[in-house]
């Protein structure tokens, strides 16, 4: 067991810390009011292969193992959680998606493009009336020669208006259930595509969230990923990476929090002494700090177990689960530890918490994962390898 982080990783910390303060921490705020951030950002990632970081070189990506993935997640959310949140649908939810069950030609066609920044891919899974429900969606896609016609809607998709194509579930056979669901790979450019944003979020603001809408939209057979009926797999297992890159997301975020609050301890006076060395504040900056320690650790556990490629559902689950809970948590306390000027823009610390709270929602919601790991526990729910696993790290070029 090795805790250390190797040279490259510490530069590609190093790097990404760099960028965020840099190129976010002064915009963040006007950005979140504003509701969107400037495009030019994704050609920053792309020119520092964020894009694509733990993507085979052959591929267009930089080839780094899973846990740098971790480490540009914890950077990035440090600043936003908008910029984590699309590097999580881009590569967690869709690029790794199609590492793992794309077909060559899929590959070449979407991976490479998307690796390189050149194109960005999403996720449409969630629908108005299926949520943590997936099996209630009511999307169709019909064979009909060598098309399938999708008819449905997708809501609170991420980047819905950014990108160029979405992996979306749908049913081929209704009558099956869970086995009935296929995965699809849909364009923007297809006819019968429409989108639209979601306004008035409570957080994320600066992130795109909204809907999809399918009408009579005719995907060509070959964009199909995976077999007719392994939608339902493909969507758990992307969720398996996609739950890793949110958990290591929370970690940022709470070291943002303890940022702020150590900040402020030093810096505001009560009853003649910084308001740090009142117990009660220290309890909370420790609460803190064991949150981000906790988490940290659960998730570069999980890396560790993709680079090996070993099936992680349970361990990401928790980290996921434990990292958003720490997070929420800690973004609370910091607004508490400000005092009335964290309840204002004068202060990060209510973006903070306005953001920590969709990330107990999304990619699971805190109950569901409760219901996972008791599952586990109880000898419920037991996790066989997938047929097709993410590549092993070191890649084999
Ligand atoms: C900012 C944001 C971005 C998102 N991005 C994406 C995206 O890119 N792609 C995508 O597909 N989706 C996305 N989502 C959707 C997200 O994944 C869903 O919101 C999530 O799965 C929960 O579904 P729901 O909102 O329909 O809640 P519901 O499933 O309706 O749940 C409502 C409440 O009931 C609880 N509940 C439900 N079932 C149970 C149960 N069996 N036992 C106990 N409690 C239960 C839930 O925990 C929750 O508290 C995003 C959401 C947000 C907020």
């Amino acid at each position: 067991m090795n805790f250390d982080f190797t040279t490259e990783q510490e530069i590609l910390r190093k790097t990404v810390r760099q960028f965020v303060d840099d190129e976010i921490m002064p915009h963040i705020a006007k950005w979140d009011a504003a509701g969107s951030f400037d495009t030019s950002i994704w050609s920053r990632l792309a020119e520092l292969g964020l894009m694509g970081v733990c993507v085979p070189e052959k591929y267009g990506g930089s080839g780094m193992d899973y846990n740098a993935l971790a480490i540009v997640c914890e950077e990035l959310e440090r600043g936003d959680t908008a910029f984590r949140t699309a590097v999580s649908v881009h590569i967690g939810l869709n690029s790794m998606t199609l590492m793992q069950w794309g077909t060559e030609a899929q590959k070449q066609q979407y991976l490479v493009p998307q690796a390189k920044g050149v194109r960005i891919g999403a996720f449409g899974l969630t629908e108005p009336g299926a949520g943590s429900d997936v099996a209630a969606m009511t999307t169709t896609a019909i064979r009909d020669g060598d098309c399938y016609v999708l008819n449905g809607q997708k809501t609170w998709i991420s980047l819905c208006d950014i990108a160029d194509h979405f992996i979306v579930f749908a049913y081929t056979d209704k009558a099956k259930k869970h086995h009935g669901i296929s995965a699809f790979i849909v364009e923007r450019s297809m006819v019968g595509f429409t989108s639209k944003a979601i306004k008035g979020k409570y957080g994320i603001r600066a992130g795109n969230t909204g809907e999809l809408f399918f009408e009579d939209l005719r995907i060509p057979v070959e964009n199909r990923l995976g077999e007719e009926g392994e939608g339902f797999k493909i969507a758990m297992s992307a969720l398996d990476n996609g739950r890793f890159t949110v958990a290591a997301g929370a970690v940022g975020l709470i070291q943002a929090c303890l940022e702020a609050s150590v900040k402020y301890c030093h810096e505001r006076e009560t009853f003649g002494k910084p308001i740090g060395e009142h117990q009660l504040v220290g309890q909370m900056i420790a609460k803190m700090e064991a949150g981000y320690q906790m988490s940290r650790l659960l998730v570069y556990r999980v890396g560790e177990l993709k680079n090996k490629g070993i099936r992680n559902t349970r361990e990401t689950s928790l980290a996921k689960w434990q990292a958003c809970d720490f997070a929420n948590k800690a973004a609370d306390d910091a607004l508490q530890i400000h005092g009335a000027y964290g309840y204002s823009d004068d202060y990060p610390v209510a973006r903070y918490l306005r953001n920590s709270k969709a990330p107990v929602i999304y990619e699971g919601t805190r109950e569901i994962h409760t219901i996972m790991q008791a599952d586990y526990v109880l000898g419920r729910r037991n996790d066989k390898p997938l047929a097709k696993m993410l590549p092993k790290w070191p890649f084999d070029e």
